[in-house]
């Protein structure tokens, strides 16, 4: 079957950065499991999936544009310890969410006081090429239910 639309893909990925280091892969574990044509990917990867069938395999590399976004200057903010959420102790190098006008946003301890905190708001692939192994291992057509709710059920898609 064919890569479109509403279609639930599975694929194993590996991803290095643009000097090959490997900084995470699929393959000990669950392949990752999608609905097409619903931006549940980086823009660049799903759209380097469109029209693939199960069994190809392709390496695809995208630009901090089409990835993470660029790096951009002035990303410290100084923040309330009580408004970092995702453990309860911080450290330098530690990923933790805020809330921000523009909703959840995940940030980086750069710094850690009493009651404040400074935190890096680029993303921590920010700025960074990315190279994708990937390799298409089931697609199937989506049930009327995942349809509905946009996107995929099961193993490795979304448990309720
Ligand atoms: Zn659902």
């Amino acid at each position: 079957m064919t890569i479109t639309t509403n279609m639930v893909v599975q694929f194993h990925y590996t991803l290095k950065d643009a000097t090959g280091t490997q900084m995470e892969s699929s393959s000990a574990s669950e392949p990752m499991t999608y609905m097409h044509g619903h931006n549940s990917l980086l823009p660049g990867l799903e759209q380097a999936l469109d029209g693939k069938n199960a069994g190809d395999k392709f390496s695809i590399t995208l630009e901090p544009a089409q990835a993470f976004g660029e790096l951009m200057p002035d990303s410290e903010l100084r923040v309330p310890l009580s408004q970092l959420r995702g453990s309860k102790k911080w450290e330098p190098g530690m990923q933790a969410v805020i809330q921000t006008p523009q909703g959840h946003q995940q940030v980086t301890i750069v710094k850690v006081g009493h009651t404040m905190a400074t935190v890096d708001t680029n993303h921590p692939m920010a700025g960074k090429t990315l190279m994708f192994d990937i390799e298409v291992a089931t697609v199937r057509e989506a049930s009327a239910e995942e349809l509905s709710h946009g996107h995929a059920h099961g193993p490795g898609g979304h448990h309720h």
